[in-house]
């Protein structure tokens, strides 16, 4: 199969000149190169366009010392809440002006298809707005306290509060995205951010940063390191003058995070990984169920916390059903993501390639049937062709273990009772999505799900009213929706005595 011709080649003049900058950490308002360099590769040609700096200790105290300082000050302390929105909103309007320069750095950095990446930063400008209408309707409660003390009276409130220096720690398969909903919030309720991108997609994080300078947000509200999570990462949760770590990553690297957390008793976001279970029931609609199910595993090459990762079908519909899927995955193009005709991008690294290789290897030689028809191709990219997988036990690691590539279990199911045991027995807890006509069948089934969303005749798409994150393994705490907001703020309750 022909891979489309290297992303590199096809970027705008902008977007060259952004990789030919020297980066740097954005700290204090101000752009700072030090230290090592890391490379950016894209990820579909494996060349390098670019490079990152690579923070250490000394940078990342710089910007959370930027971050604690530019709490204490008026310029922001003191802000009115509307104009807080106003900036907010502002950062919005100048992102929707760059989003063809957006669209392309997250094609080049991740390998994700244009059009999807578009989709991308209009939905992060979106969640800007969203989060910038909250900054003004922060409020707590006024409270009746009686107490029987003779000839006093009292009254109390609440005061919601922002919780302080924000770390905000995201992965690599969303980068603009994931950053926008910890800085959108975090933003919204008056706290200041460090934000660490992942080492593998930087460069939206980075372009970011430029824009919240020309938004006018006073220096160290909004600093950005770039690094090695086993570094900048690290030194970030260690810091004492961090308050909240708002973390997306992998359930590995969250446990770890949240360990180390704990010693200081900093609170935490942690949005996880996942394992998400599609369900199709005999009575839904075939052909939306069937595109549906394609869609949640296939979009951005299943580098999605939320992938639809195993498919469980009725045991009367199931050849139909997973026949679909596979023809569909057979059917979608594989290229770079700056090529238009491109509907799968490659991989983010060599390492995941060859992991996501190595699960669909391993599961053929434990007796799975592979139903795609189509080998990954001989590039230099990291490509991997999407793979739908059957014969498959509940219990083998395609089913069990997040692979985070275009690889599809499917499995059949008899009855409601089924499907509900099957999607709950997983370590994870973040998504599933439900295929039926029958209402009745739907809601005795939603509350027997172990897991934060639940998407019914649609794929689960993020919109910014609506808290995103999981349960069980995929973590706890909630991204967007009021709930996102809530993590950002503290309580103080104030008890008054007025006689
Ligand atoms: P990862 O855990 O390897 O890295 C995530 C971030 O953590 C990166 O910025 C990395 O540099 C940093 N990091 C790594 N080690 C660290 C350490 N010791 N201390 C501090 N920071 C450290 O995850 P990834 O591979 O970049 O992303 C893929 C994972 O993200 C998948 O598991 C996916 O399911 C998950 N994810 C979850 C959601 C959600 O909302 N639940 C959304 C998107 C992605």
């Amino acid at each position: 199969m022909a891979i489309a011709s290297n992303a590199y080649d096809r970027l705008s003049s902008p977007a060259r000149a952004f990789l030919d900058r020297q980066h740097g950490h954005f700290i204090d308002g101000r752009w700072q190169v030090a230290g090592n360099s890391l490379p950016v590769l894209d990820p579909s040609s494996a060349r390098q366009v670019s490079s990152i700096a690579a923070a250490g200790e000394a940078e990342v105290d710089a910007a959370v010392g930027a971050a604690h300082q530019a709490l204490q000050r008026p310029a922001w302390r003191d802000l009115p809440s509307l104009e807080r929105e106003r900036l907010i909103l502002r950062l919005a309007g100048l992102l929707e002006r760059d989003a063809g320069l957006f669209a392309e750095l997250e094609c080049v950095d991740n390998g994700m298809p244009l059009a999807f990446a578009g989709i991308n930063v209009g939905g992060a400008a979106g969640v800007l707005r969203y989060m910038a209408g909250w900054a003004s309707k922060i409020a707590g409660d006024t409270l009746d306290v009686k107490m029987p003390f003779p000839g006093s009276q009292f009254f109390a409130y609440t005061a919601r509060e922002p919780v302080g220096v924000v770390a905000a720690i995201v992965p690599w398969n969303v980068p603009l995205m994931m950053a926008v909903w910890k800085l959108a919030p975090a933003l919204a309720a008056g706290c200041t951010v460090v934000l660490k991108p992942a080492e593998d997609a930087s460069l939206t994080a980075l372009a970011l940063a430029g824009l919240v300078a020309e938004a006018g947000f006073p220096a160290g509200v909004v600093n950005v390191v770039t690094g090695l999570g086993s570094v900048a990462g690290e030194a970030l949760v260690r810091h004492p003058l961090v308050s909240k770590v708002s973390f997306t990553g992998s359930t590995a690297t969250g446990k770890h995070i949240n360990r180390l957390a704990t010693e200081s008793l900093k609170k935490v976001t942690l949005e996880l990984g996942g394992k998400s279970p599609t369900i199709v029931f005999d009575d839904a609609d075939l052909e939306q169920a069937i595109e549906g199910a394609a869609n949640a595993i296939f979009t951005n090459a299943g580098q999605i916390c939320v992938a639809g990762s195993r498919l469980y079908v009725q045991r009367g519909i199931f050849d139909r059903v997973v026949e679909g899927v596979a023809r569909r995955a057979d059917s979608l193009v594989l290229g770079a993501g700056l090529d238009p005709a491109s509907q799968l991008g490659p991989l983010i690294n060599a390492r995941q390639q060859a992991r996501v290789q190595g699960y669909i290897e391993r599961a053929r030689e434990g007796g799975a049937s592979l139903l795609t028809r189509r080998q990954s191709p001989q590039a230099d990219g990291y490509f991997v062709a999407p793979a739908v997988l059957a014969d498959v036990r509940q219990s083998d690691a395609l089913v069990q273990e997040e692979i985070f590539g275009p690889v599809l279990a499917v499995l059949p199911f008899d009855d409601l009772d089924e499907a509900a045991a099957l999607a709950n027995d997983s370590a994870y807890g973040l998504a599933a999505s439900v295929w039926s006509r029958d209402l009745g069948r739907v809601h005795r089934l939603v509350p027997r799900l172990k897991c934060g969303k639940v998407s019914v005749n649609t794929e689960g798409f993020p919109y910014p009213g609506l808290p995103e994150g999981g349960t069980k393994q995929s973590g706890f705490g909630r991204d967007l929706g009021r709930e996102g907001l809530d993590g950002y703020l503290e309580t103080k309750t104030v008890l008054v005595r007025v006689s």
